[in-house]
C-alpha cells in the first residue's frame, strides 16, 4: 500500500500520548480507524487496547480486542488504518519484532517514543520499511 501522509488531530495525539504515559514503563497499544483518500490516511477514531504482555519492549493485543476493534470499525464504516504502540525507553523506530509483524500486517504502524516525545509512522512495502510523514491538524 502506498501512503503519502497520515493525518491526526491534536486531540488524537494527546489521547495517544496520555495512553502511553499511563502504560509506561510498559508499551501501550491501540488500533486506529480512518479512511484513505488519494493516498492520504486520515485518522477518525482511536480504539485503545490493552497490552496483554505488560512488557516494556513488546506488545500483544488480545484476539478478543482485535475482533471487537474490527467489528466497531465496520459499524462506523471506517478502515483499520493503523496500529499504534509506544516505545517507553527507546526511539520511535521499529524493532526487529515490530518489523516481523509489520510484514504480516502491512498497514501503517505508528510509534510514539516516551523518551523524545516523537510520533513516527512506517509501513512495510515489498520487503522494505518506508517512513510515512505524520501531520497533525
Ligand atoms: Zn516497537
Amino acid at each position: 500500500m502506498t501512503i503519502k501522509v497520515i493525518i491526526f488531530s491534536k486531540n488524537q495525539i494527546e489521547t495517544l500520548k496520555k495512553h502511553s504515559e499511563q502504560n509506561s514503563p510498559n508499551e501501550a497499544c491501540a488500533i486506529l480507524f480512518g479512511n484513505n483518500v488519494n493516498y492520504q490516511v486520515t485518522i477518525k477514531e482511536i480504539f485503545l487496547t490493552k497490552n496483554i504482555d505488560q512488557a516494556p519492549a513488546n506488545f500483544t493485543i488480545s484476539s478478543e480486542e482485535l475482533i471487537a476493534a474490527y467489528s466497531s470499525a465496520e459499524k462506523m464504516a471506517l478502515d483499520v488504518s493503523g496500529i499504534f504502540h509506544s516505545h517507553p525507553v527507546s526511539v520511535p523506530y521499529p524493532s526487529l519484532t515490530d518489523k516481523k509483524y509489520m510484514e504480516i500486517n502491512p498497514v501503517p504502524w505508528i510509534i510514539f517514543s516516551n523518551i523524545n516525545d516523537e510520533f513516527k509512522a512506517y509501513i512495510y512495502n515489498s520487503g522494505i520499511i518506508i517512513e510515512i510523514p505524520v501531520k497533525v491538524l
